[in-house]
């Protein structure tokens, strides 16, 4: 799903898409520093890959996301949001939800089944 920039007003416009299953819904406006604001969830299951045993396993998924796009270089500087660039003048979603998606299967996940030997070693 894509949304040209010049289209994007100050009143919030909700999307929704989804892709592998996986539901990604919220709405976007443009801000005062001319980026658009775009506030999202990402909800439904994961498939992930345990660090501890590398077992593949289900994670149920509710990220709540808040992030600005650029209509192109983002020169400026926000300290509390991450930034996308886009350079056809076009905000594409499935890319802002494949790169959520890839930015969480990296982050650390392990199994029900390693969990209880982690906790098990915590109390000794
Ligand atoms: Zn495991």
């Amino acid at each position: 799903m894509k949304i040209e920039f010049k289209k994007i007003g100050f009143e919030p416009k909700k999307f929704q898409l989804s892709k592998n299953g996986i539901e990604f819904q919220g709405e976007f406006k443009k801000d005062k520093d001319g980026l658009v604001d775009i506030l999202g969830n990402i909800k439904n299951e994961l498939n992930v890959t345990c660090d501890r045993c590398s077992k593949e396993f289900m994670i149920k998924l509710d990220e709540n996301i808040h992030l600005k796009a650029s209509d192109g270089l983002y020169k400026g500087h926000l300290e509390e949001y991450d930034v996308l660039e886009f350079y056809d003048g076009m905000i594409d979603f499935d890319e802002i939800l494949e790169s959520e998606i890839a930015s969480i299967k990296l982050d650390y996940h392990i199994c029900n089944e390693c969990e209880k030997i982690e906790d098990f070693e915590k109390e000794f």
